[in-house]
């Protein structure tokens, strides 16, 4: 979350929070900047004439045209030349907890341990760096314990910490950031000295520097008879990664991750920039920070690993995180050690929250249940408005009327299968559908179940993504939703490419669509001689009910189709278990379930054509 904020607006401006923002006004001697503007339109905004602004840069040394862009920094000073207080409005979710947010003066800000994240390309070290460093630098009076799975550790040097976000892969980083979120403050680039720069090294080079986060290269497997650090200083000066002997002012530090080679070098070296880059917080308030990794633990509910970034968060603090809001029930560090408070930078795991939230999901805490109670709600209510706005972009659905409006020639796709056969001849099937005027172009197809990096891809590219017989989990269907992106799920090509078709014609106009009611999970089984393999099953999300239409789905692949044949609630016969209830399950005609299997129902429901 945003901290320290210059000169930024709150939401609660235009009224209550959630309520239609009113379209800047601008006669009331304010401007509210959303995005670039030309200079056209910004005169318009500032109900000036164009040739004023023309003029006005013209004697200062800058051409521009009417048609020409003018950023953030740019428009803040015409606005003020032209006499307009300058305001900046970003419409985030995150706005409704922003107005509870506020600026710490300069006095109560203190020094806080810089949060890393190691990325660099597949095999190259980070895993082999995350744990070399985590077993041997562990944090005073540690010593001995044993480490939990949280995403993320804070390691020790010379008595200072370094907060590791220890998820290695370029995906949380990413969908962190598509979030709006940035928990980052250091990227710790690695490249094996033998590999030298590869395509996830640039990859990765490009998130940072979008990030705007600082880098420190790391040069591993120095140890390696091959080992060639030069060519890796080389590599990088193309991607404009300069060391310092270059003349540059990128680190380059030479580790072995495997030999425990360099590594403190490269710790104080973070530590170096990390005081360069003055990083405070001020420990003294409420916390308020952001979410690593969030998953439902079977025996304690949803559980969270926070990170947090600015105040302290105690143990019996309300958390409001992405509509929801919990007391923490406990809180505990990377070894599973309750703590009664955290402060900046610190990782921990807390369970507590009514309902698992999502990595990036900013949180913040409060010392009353009421407040945070009031909170969630405002963000629920806005979250709700949001999706119904999201609810017109781009779908199968109203592909017709985009096509019949000329608004688009090709559709892009993402297909995932089951087998990288059933995906390739799926792609080949889509690409031979002929309809005049319109394409299918591929953007990804592959083997294996939806996944979150889907969606983002489908998001940033305007796609329709296809399951064969692959199904979308929870949270990947939750944020394909969140998101607006249609997910069509099929087992037969046919079908598939008959709807595709349709809809490339303009034919396809809904009347009933299938909605998934609910999902469960299998924690155990039993043999009956009578009734067959009885599944013990806790119920996720939604409802499941006897009689209703399942699907058994494996690791993400779908197994079975069939129909639930009897419902028991301990030993009496159950209609429907809800979501957090556990039931004892048959399927009609079958008997393969296995643990850990999903089991998800659905119907067809009639939806009104327009
Ligand atoms: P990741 O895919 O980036 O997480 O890479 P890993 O940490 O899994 O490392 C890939 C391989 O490189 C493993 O076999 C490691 O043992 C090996 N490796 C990692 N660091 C070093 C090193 O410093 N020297 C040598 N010789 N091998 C290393």
């Amino acid at each position: 979350m945003a901290k320290n904020r210059r000169n930024r607006r709150g939401s609660n401006r235009g009224g209550q929070p959630g309520e239609p923002r009113p379209r800047k006004k601008t006669n009331d001697g304010i401007f509210i900047y959303t995005e670039p503007l030309t200079i056209g339109d910004l005169a318009t905004e500032l109900n000036l004439n164009a040739s004023e602004i023309v003029k006005y840069l013209f004697l200062k040394g800058t051409m521009v045209t009417i048609n020409t862009l003018v950023d953030e920094e740019l428009s803040e000073e015409i606005a003020t030349q032209f006499g307009y207080e300058f305001l900046i409005e970003e419409i985030k979710e995150e706005d409704i907890l922003e107005q509870y947010d506020f600026a710490d003066k300069e006095e109560q800000l203190e020094p806080r341990p810089p949060v890393v994240t190691i990325m660099g390309h597949v095999d190259h070290g980070k895993t082999t760096l995350i744990d070399t460093i985590r077993d041997s630098r562990v944090a005073a009076g540690e010593a001995g314990s044993i480490t939990q799975a949280i995403g993320a550790y804070q390691a020790e040097v010379r008595g200072k910490k370094i907060t590791f976000i220890d998820t290695p892969g370029h995906e949380a980083f990413t969908s962190m950031r598509s979030r709006g979120a940035q928990a980052t403050d250091i990227v710790v680039l690695i490249v094996a000295a033998d590999d030298g720069v590869m395509p996830q090294t640039i990859e990765a080079i490009d998130h940072a520097k979008a990030a705007k986060v600082p880098i420190i290269v790391a040069v591993n497997k120095i140890d390696l008879p091959g080992a060639n650090p030069q060519r890796v200083k080389d590599g990088l000066l193309a991607q404009n990664i300069v060391a310092e002997e270059y003349g540059g002012d990128t680190i380059f530090i030479e580790i072995s991750a495997k030999q425990n080679i360099g590594i403190d070098e490269l710790l104080d070296n973070i530590l170096l920039l990390a005081e360069m880059q003055e990083l405070t917080a001020n420990p003294n308030r409420l916390a308020t920070g952001v979410v690593l990794e969030a998953r439902l633990d079977r025996g304690e509910g949803p559980k969270a690993t926070l990170l947090v970034q600015n105040g302290t968060l105690e143990n019996r603090d309300f958390v409001v995180v992405g509509g929801a809001y919990g007391k923490i029930r406990r809180m505990t560090n990377e070894y599973g050690k309750a703590l009664k408070e955290a402060g900046p930078s610190t990782p921990v795991a807390i369970i507590g929250l009514s309902e698992v939230p999502e990595a990036g999901d900013a949180f913040m805490a409060f010392h009353e249940e009421k407040t945070a109670r009031q909170i969630a709600e405002k963000i629920k209510q806005s979250k709700a408005e949001k999706e119904l706005l999201e609810s017109n972009v781009f779908s199968l659905d109203t592909l017709h009327e985009q096509l019949a409006e000329g608004e688009i020639q090709t559709i892009n796709v993402i297909i995932k299968a089951d087998n990288s056969g059933s995906a390739e001849a799926v792609a080949a099937s889509l690409l031979k559908i002929n309809v005049d005027g319109v394409n299918v172009n591929i953007i990804r197809s592959s083997a294996g179940g939806i996944t979150e990096s889907d969606i983002l891809l489908a998001e940033t590219t305007n796609s329709i993504v296809y399951g064969f017989n692959v199904r979308p989990n929870a949270t990947v269907r939750s944020l394909a939703k969140d998101r607006g992106i249609d997910i069509r799920t099929h087992r037969v090509i046919y079908a598939l490419i008959e709807e595709m078709e349709k809809a490339m014609k303009g034919l396809l106009k809904p009347e009933i669509v299938e909605e998934i009611t609910g999902q469960a999970t299998v924690l155990a089984l039993w043999k009956a001689s009578k009734v067959g393999t009885i599944g013990g099953c806790r119920v996720n999300s939604g409802y499941i009910e006897r009689g209703q239409k399942v699907r058994l789905i494996r690791d993400d692949v779908v197994i079975h189709e069939g129909v639930i044949e009897t419902m028991q609630h301990g030993k009496d016969q159950a209609r429907q278990t809800r979501a957090g209830h556990e039931c004892g399950i048959t399927l009609k005609g079958y008997n393969d379930i296995h643990v850990d299997d999903v089991i998800e129902g659905y119907h067809f429901v009639e939806v009104e054509v327009t």
